[in-house]
């Protein structure tokens, strides 16, 4: 089976056709012939991936699936969620994302410790964290939905050469000590939210054979 997935990140295809295994061709953006930037104007992580492919559907009218990730930190009210790739800007730049996520914990913490030292009960600033993957799926026309959560902490420091995006800051709770950006690509592939959202929808695909 033929499927077009709305990527130009040849690690994310990569790592898609390994978990879908045998039976499935993936086709990237490039290879579809779609050059422009898809919209992503929906104000959650669902509607950006139902948007996304549901515009990859109505250009190449084959099956297809899109994916969009998103990082809520619980401390932040939830944020940077679906604001996750551009929270310090329009350039997309990691290491400023990052910079953003731990500044703004440590507004928290000091305005934390303010209030404590005047007095008053307050918890201590919780850096839990999580990763969150919505993928659309779209075959024979009908639409299908497949999400996978990843569970952590934010790290008080970047840490580690690996992976991408917020990695170096994140600690999941299945490798504590160490961030997303430590571990090996593995490690981390067996983990994570695309992951686990990626082998939902290959089950669910091979439920249907
Ligand atoms: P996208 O929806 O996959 O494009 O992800 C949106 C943003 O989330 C990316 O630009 C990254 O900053 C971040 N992100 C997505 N997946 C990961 C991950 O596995 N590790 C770290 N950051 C990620």
């Amino acid at each position: 089976m033929k499927l077009v997935f709305a990527t130009g990140n040849s690690g994310k295809l990569r790592e898609a056709s390994e978990i879908l295994g045998e039976g499935f061709v993936l086709v990237s953006l490039a290879e579809a012939g779609i050059t422009e930037d898809i919209p992503e104007t929906g104000n959650t992580l669902s509607a950006n991936s139902l948007l996304k492919a549901q515009y990859l559907y109505n250009r190449v009218g084959c099956d297809c699936f899109a994916d969009d990730t998103g990082l809520e930190v619980d401390a932040l009210g939830g944020a940077p969620g679906v604001h996750t790739a551009r929270y310090a800007g329009e350039d997309k730049d990691f290491n400023r994302n990052m910079d953003k996520v731990l500044q703004e914990l440590q507004i928290r913490e000091c305005e934390r410790n303010m209030a404590a030292s005047l007095g008053l009960k307050v918890k201590p600033v919780s850096r839990r964290a999580r990763f969150k993957s919505v993928i659309t799926l779209i075959i024979n026309g009908e639409t299908h939905m497949f999400e996978g959560t990843l569970e952590g902490v934010i790290a008080r420091e970047k840490s580690g050469n690996g992976g991408f995006g917020y990695d170096p800051i994140f600690i999941a709770d299945e490798y504590p000590g160490q961030t997303l950006a430590d571990i090996t690509e593995d490690q981390k592939n067996a983990i994570s939210h695309r992951g686990k959202a990626l082998r939902a929808m290959a089950e669910w695909l091979r439920s249907q054979n």
